[in-house]
C-alpha cells in the first residue's frame, strides 16, 4: 500500500513538472510572437507611410517648396509671355493707327521742273534751275512726310523723263509728269521751278494756278502768302492765275507753280544756292499747303 502510495505521487509529480515545463515553453513561445509581430507592425506603419506620401517626413516640405517655385517661375514666364504678346498687339495697333492715318492723309505729287537736256533758267553764277528745283522738292518731301503725307516726285534725279532716242524729248517729259499725276491722284501737285526776268532788279516767289481752278487759286493763295511772311520779302508778289502753263492746264486736280526767287537777280540767286535758305523755301511752302487743308506744321522750322 505503501510502496503504490509512493509510485503514485512520483507519477503524479512528474506530471506536474511535465506541465510546468509545458507551460514555460509556451509562455516562451508566446512572448516570441509578440515580439515578432511588433516590429513586423512598426516595419509595415513605416512602409505604409512612404507608400502614402512618396516621401520622407523631412524631405517633403523641400520638395513642396521646389514645387511651389517651379509653379511660380512657370507664372511668372506666363505673364512675361502676356505681357509680350499684349506689348506687340499694342505696337501693331499704333503701326495700323499711323498707317491709316498716314493712308487717310493722302498722296501729294512734287514735280521738280526741268532736268537733263533742260537745264530751265540759269544765273550769273551759271547755276543751273532744274539742280536748285530738285534740292528745294526734296526738302519739302522730308517735310511733307513728317506730317504724314505721301509724296511721290515726277523726278529722284538731275535726268528728264523722257527716252533717249526720243525726238521730241521735252514733249515726252511733260506727258509723262502729267501721266503720274493722272496715275496717282494726288490731294494736290506743287510744281517747284526757278524764275527769271530781264530786268535783274526783280525778285522774291510767285505762284501760278491754273485760272480756271478756285482750289488752285486758294492752294496758291495760301503758299504765297506764307512765303511772303516767311521769308521776309521786301517787295511781295500776289499770286496770279495762268492758262497757258503746260502742267497747270494738263495736270488733273489741283496744281500750282511755285517759282521760288529769280535767278536773274545776284542775290536772291545766291541766296537760293545757301542750304539754309532753301530749307526756309521748302518750310514756308510746306506751310502754305497745311494751311490750305486747315492743319499747321507740326513742328516749327
Ligand atoms: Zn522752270
Amino acid at each position: 500500500m505503501l510502496i503504490l502510495l509512493l509510485v503514485l505521487v512520483f507519477l503524479v509529480s512528474a506530471y506536474a513538472g511535465k506541465l510546468r515545463r509545458a507551460k514555460r515553453e509556451g509562455d516562451a513561445a508566446g512572448n516570441g510572437t509578440r515580439q515578432e509581430t511588433g516590429q513586423g507592425g512598426r516595419e509595415t506603419r513605416q512602409e505604409g507611410y512612404e507608400a502614402e506620401t512618396g516621401q520622407i517626413p523631412g524631405q517633403t516640405s523641400a520638395r513642396e517648396q521646389a514645387q511651389e517655385q517651379t509653379s511660380t517661375q512657370e507664372q511668372t514666364q506666363t505673364q512675361t509671355q502676356e505681357q509680350a504678346q499684349e506689348q506687340a498687339q499694342e505696337q501693331a495697333q499704333e503701326q495700323a493707327q499711323e498707317q491709316a492715318q498716314t493712308q487717310t492723309k493722302g498722296t501729294i505729287v512734287l514735280d521738280a521742273g526741268h532736268g537733263g537736256i533742260d537745264p530751265g533758267v540759269s544765273g550769273s553764277s551759271g547755276v543751273a534751275e532744274r539742280e536748285l528745283n530738285l534740292a528745294i522738292a526734296e526738302k519739302l518731301e522730308a517735310l511733307l512726310c513728317a506730317e504724314g503725307y505721301r509724296v511721290v516726285q515726277t523726278r529722284s534725279t538731275e535726268a528728264g523723263l523722257y527716252d533717249e532716242g526720243q525726238t521730241h524729248k521735252k514733249a515726252q517729259d511733260m506727258q509723262r509728269r502729267c501721266a503720274i499725276i493722272e496715275k496717282e491722284q494726288p490731294l494736290v501737285t506743287i510744281s517747284i521751278h526757278q524764275n527769271s526776268y530781264p530786268d535783274s532788279a526783280v525778285s522774291g516767289p510767285q505762284v501760278f494756278y491754273y485760272a480756271n481752278s478756285a482750289q488752285g487759286e486758294r492752294l496758291a493763295s495760301c503758299i504765297q502768302s506764307c512765303m511772303n511772311r516767311g521769308l521776309a520779302v521786301e517787295d511781295p508778289k500776289p499770286h496770279k492765275g495762268n492758262e497757258s502753263y503746260y502742267i497747270l492746264k494738263r495736270s488733273a486736280g489741283t496744281a500750282v507753280i511755285v517759282e521760288c526767287g529769280f535767278l536773274t537777280n545776284p542775290e536772291e540767286e545766291a541766296k537760293l544756292q545757301d542750304d539754309a535758305y532753301q530749307d526756309q523755301v521748302a518750310a514756308t511752302i510746306r506751310d502754305g499747303i497745311l494751311e490750305y487743308f486747315g492743319e499747321t506744321p507740326s513742328e516749327s522750322t
